[in-house]
């Protein structure tokens, strides 16, 4: 008897964990400000870097210092927190790289979710209709069920809490480590990039930040969100330029300047008399 023919199954997209810093990476401001000027707060900037120089909070993990421990920040409340995430800046077109991500190029398939120090709420009300609120991770507080006051925190998603949370989700969602995705732009994602380029992940600057800058595996500056796709799209997915700007083209964004850099820093020194030869130039 003949076999029976098999059917011709559709080869399975290769899913990937694409996590993004929220704070000056999907928006233009950090949340602390916005909170801040919303209360008429002046002087957050300083007690950042205040806090910043004693090393006391994981950097990026101010913000929710303050909120826990500053006089001036005890009026804030949960629906301060959701005020302040309505009024961010965000930057272009998260919708169309979340749509884009969610359903797969060229059998890549991508889960979104944001990793940040900003308190969960902030960033849930900014990205309302945008990104599900079950793939936001922040900062979480407990509120007093009488005051509404800030109690305690419950979790710091700052420096290596960033790590905990990537770590959890993948393996929730089992991911494998080179199936990892990370994007930031500050000196809270230091530790997550590091840890994710060991184990094999990609890692994506979107700023000139001279601690991150240095870590990343590429750097690509737009205020548009969907740029960070162009790194994914030639080292990932595999496509040359032609080919990214048609598929972009085709989803309705169009790239008008490409410019690629490659920066290398160097600070030069005058030598001493020791250091220099005799004016002959060495033969190797
Ligand atoms: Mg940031």
């Amino acid at each position: 008897m003949a076999k029976p023919l098999e059917l011709e199954q559709a080869p399975k997209a290769r899913e990937y964990l694409f996590a993004s810093d929220f704070d000056q990476t999907l928006s233009f401001n950090d949340s602390g400000i916005i909170l801040s000027e919303l209360l008429g707060l002046q002087g957050f900037q300083e007690k950042v870097s205040g806090l910043s120089r004693i090393n006391l909070v994981q950097q990026g993990g101010e913000l929710a210092y303050l909120l826990l421990h500053d006089p001036q920040y005890r009026c804030v409340r949960r629906e301060h927190l959701t005020q302040a995430g309505k009024r961010i800046r965000l930057k272009k077109n998260i919708g169309l790289l979340s749509e884009i991500l969610d359903q797969g190029i060229d059998g890549h398939r991508f889960h979104f979710y944001v990793i940040s120090a900003a308190p969960e709420e902030v960033i849930q009300a900014a990205l309302d209709n945008i990104v599900p609120p079950d793939h936001i991770f922040g900062t979480r507080f407990r509120y007093d069920e009488h005051s509404g006051e800030i109690q305690s925190i419950i979790r710091v998603s700052a420096g290596y809490g960033k790590v905990a949370v990537l770590d959890e989700l993948q393996s929730k969602l089992q991911i494998s480590h080179d199936r990892v995705v990370y994007v930031g732009d500050g000196s809270s994602d230091v530790h997550v990039m590091l840890h994710v380029n060991r184990r094999d992940g990609f890692t994506i600057a979107v700023s000139e930040n001279a601690l991150i800058a240095p870590i990343a595996r590429r750097a690509i500056l737009s205020d548009d969100t969907v740029s960070v796709l162009i790194p994914i799209l030639e080292e990932i997915v595999g496509w040359d330029p032609s080919h990214i700007r048609k598929f972009l083209e085709f989803r309705g964004v169009i790239i008008q300047e490409w410019d690629k850099v490659r920066t290398d820093r160097l600070t030069i020194r005058q030598g001493t008399e020791e250091t220099a030869g005799n004016g002959e130039v060495p033969v190797a």
